[in-house]
């Protein structure tokens, strides 16, 4: 009856945003839903991973750098919490265990903390999740307007598409979701949280790739390295060592990440006068390095989370019928396990919301 009931209901569900959060909703609800259900992600941008991506030099072939996320850290409740997942991941290769020992500067907030990398460049992790889900992936997909009609949620793109869903997932970061026309603004006042949602801030930072020609030796000791006496330049990692890749035939790749005062600062700067910028401060800080082959600059606007949803509830009705819901790292924790976190909250909420009307 129940499983009848949701064929009905859930015919297509929308999930907007191909990150870690949206991927793994979107492979949550697959494991819920019947298989004749539509299960769609709308992603802006030509790439899945969102905050959590891989960048591939132009000129060289294989070689990659993770611009976003670096690390899976794993405290002890979430290795627990999660514990079917990370089995799942680090039997598929996706997750390989790493000693901090090789990360000078660092330091765990709690002990016994696993630490893991995504040998494949942390996108892979997301798009393991994507494949999961057996969804379509509309790339370029930006979405600009949300309205209800009758039973259904009528979605449209910059790029003028308009399709009709039973359920919609918003999971951009906070700021992004104020962007939106059509009933979001409607639907924030009705359910009284725009104040919360306007609290939610985010760190920023710049990022920038270096790729370094097939035969290049970068002789450190280290895979990644804190930086605390440069005004600009936080973290350095040797990506592919990070990573524990081989670089004899690819080439070594390096990423470089800005200190959160130096970002605020240089906010509206673009991205590649900036990574000029940034550069120039890496010459202080890794005198011996190479000249790159290319440079790929990036600015993360949104980067960390810095003050969440109050109360973490991992996801937000905005609507309850038809449904359309808030999620992402705001609504729990700002890395991994608090995307995982979300995606569960919103694969039971979305499920349970339906349930309800049997
Ligand atoms: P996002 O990854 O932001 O995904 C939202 C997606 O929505 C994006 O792909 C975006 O393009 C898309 N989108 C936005 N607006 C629209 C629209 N209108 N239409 C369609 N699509 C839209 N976490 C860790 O666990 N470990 C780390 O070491 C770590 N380091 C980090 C370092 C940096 C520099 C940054 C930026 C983040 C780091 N994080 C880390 C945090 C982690 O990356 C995030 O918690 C996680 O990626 C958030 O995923 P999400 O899916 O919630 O959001």
């Amino acid at each position: 009856m129940i499983s009848s009931v949701r064929e009905k209901i859930m015919e297509k569900v929308l999930v907007v945003g191909a990150g870690m959060t949206g991927a793994s909703i979107a492979a949550f609800l697959r494991q819920e839903l019947p298989k004749s259900t539509k299960i769609s992600i709308w992603e802006k941008s030509n790439g899945i991973g969102g905050r959590m991506s891989t960048s591939r030099a132009s000129n060289i072939r294989n070689s990659t750098v993770d611009l976003g996320a670096q690390y899976i850290s794993a405290s002890p409740l979430y290795q627990q919490k999660h514990s079917g997942i990370y089995s799942e991941l680090i039997q598929a290769g996706l997750l390989m265990a790493i000693d901090v020992a090789s990360i000078e500067g660092h330091s765990d907030k709690q002990p016994d903390t696993k630490h893991y990398v995504v040998p494949e460049g942390i996108s892979a992790l997301v798009k393991h999740f994507v494949n999961k889900a057996d969804a379509s992936v509309g790339r370029q997909h930006l979405v600009t307007s949300i309205t209800t009609e009758g039973t259904h949620v009528a979605v449209t793109t910059e790029q003028g598409i308009k399709e009709l869903f039973d359920a919609v997932v918003l999971t951009m970061p906070v700021p992004q979701i104020f962007q939106l026309k059509g009933d979001i603004a409607k639907f924030i006042g009705e359910k009284g949280i725009k104040a919360d949602l306007q609290n939610v801030s985010y760190s920023s930072r710049f990022a920038v790739g270096l790729f370094f020609p097939p035969g290049t030796c970068l002789d450190v000791p280290w895979s990644a390295k804190y930086i605390y006496d440069n005004p600009c330049v936080r973290y350095v990692s040797v990506d592919n060592r990070k990573r524990n890749k081989d670089s004899a035939d690819v080439g070594p790749s390096v990423c470089i990440h800005t200190s959160v005062p130096w970002s605020m600062e240089n906010l509206e700067k673009d991205k590649d006068s900036a990574a000029q910028e940034i550069l120039e401060h890496v010459k202080a800080v890794l005198p011996w390095l190479p000249k790159p082959s290319e440079v790929k600059g990036h600015k993360w606007r949104y980067s960390q989370v810095d003050k969440g949803f109050p109360g973490s509830p991992g996801c937000v009705i905005l609507s309850d019928s038809p449904p359309v819901l808030l999620a992402g790292d705001a609504f729990s924790r700002g890395v991994f396990d608090g995307c995982l976190d979300s995606a569960l909250a919103t694969q039971q909420l979305l499920v349970g919301l339906h349930k309800s009307k049997v």
